[in-house]
């Protein structure tokens, strides 16, 4: 039997204020689904834009936020029995455009995104088909796990699809404590690569030499002769990161977080043979690939700190302020939090 859920809802963009809890009704599971009680969700800069929202795009609110779930099934899987610890895919497509049928759900028009354009995990339980979910390997808790799926897959699809990454080249990481950026780091290094990395303080560009990244501030990451650039802060080092490309080099973007408008010197992009590459998370396969190295013990999540889940206002302030390095977790406990009224 289902009983009433609890869940963070957005029913308006604005500050942290609109994060309400809120009662919800109970989800049954279709023929192909199954329940999961959510343990954890993990905060991605995506979190941020639906709950500030984007100018010209429609989130279609009320919305549950939450995209990088883990929990407990409730019910078996064709594969897993009832209490696999599992994450859950973070993304899928329609299913049956050609895009989709290539392999390419992120191209699909239909593309979702669990906590964007679908509900998200911030909620006592959810439905999902069966084969959204991963098993989480024995050698990580699910408030590690939590911390991969989206970033993980991001920074897959931006390295080794979209950048064509090639044993043994340089990287360039800018923004390397951020959730994507620790995980470039980790694909960077699984390929031989020489990586470098920025970040704004020395407590954070320690932790990067820590990871054997050679870490440099924003300003002073100079000319490289980087073959691939991890794109995802925009207006404030998109003229860095063309600068420290090589000869024939790759910038791969993935986001914008200072702002999405730059400056481009189209004579820097002919001369030097450069490539501009655009990313957007990733299909579904290449999660199942990325995963393995997970399951391997060659990728680890990267947890800054983990929050009760109604304290989901203060893990954003700590987010918004980039005072994290790697992943802000929250911890189930909405059961028990005091709802609030609409
Ligand atoms: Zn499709």
């Amino acid at each position: 039997m289902s009983s009433r859920r609890t869940g963070i809802v957005l029913t308006e963009h604005g500050g942290a204020e609109v994060l309400r809890v809120r009662s919800l009704a109970p989800q049954a599971p279709a023929p192909g689904e199954v329940r999961v009680a959510v343990t954890h969700v993990a905060l991605n800069h995506l979190d941020l834009w639906v709950r500030k929202g984007v100018p010209g795009h429609d989130f279609h609110l009320p919305r549950i936020p939450g995209s990088d779930v883990a929990g407990v099934l409730l019910d078996p899987t064709p594969t897993l029995p009832s209490g696999t610890a599992v994450v859950l895919h973070p993304s899928w497509g329609c299913g049956v455009c050609p895009a989709c049928l290539d392999g390419h759900q992120d191209r699909c028009r239909a593309f979702r995104i669990r906590g964007e354009n679908a509900d998200g995990g911030c909620v006592t339980e959810v439905v999902v088909p069966a084969w959204q979910v991963l098993p989480i390997p024995a050698h990580l808790a699910p408030r590690e796990a939590v911390a991969l799926p989206l970033t993980l897959l991001t920074a897959w699809h931006m390295l080794v699809t979209r950048g064509r990454l090639a044993r043994g080249e340089r990287v360039l990481v800018q923004a390397g404590g951020s959730g994507v950026g620790v995980m470039a780091i980790q694909i960077a290094q699984l390929y031989g690569c020489e990586v470098h990395a920025t970040a704004s303080t020395e407590g954070r560009r320690a932790l990067l030499t820590a990871m054997g990244v050679r870490a440099w501030p924003y300003d002073a990451i100079g000319a490289r002769d980087v073959d691939v650039v991890v794109e995802s802060v925009g207006e404030t080092t998109w003229a860095a990161s063309l600068r420290a490309l090589a000869w024939g080099g790759r910038l791969v973007c993935c986001g914008a977080t200072s702002g999405p408008d730059v400056h481009l010197n189209l004579r820097a992009v002919f001369f030097k043979q450069l490539e501009i590459v655009g990313a957007t998370m990733g299909s579904t396969g290449e999660l199942l690939r990325a995963w393995r190295e997970v399951e391997a013990g060659r990728i680890r999540p990267i947890v800054d700190r983990v929050l009760p889940m109604s304290r989901i206002a203060d893990a954003h302030a700590i987010l918004e302020g980039r005072a994290a390095f790697g992943k802000i977790v929250l911890e189930q406990d909405l059961a028990t939090a005091s709802l609030e009224s609409p």
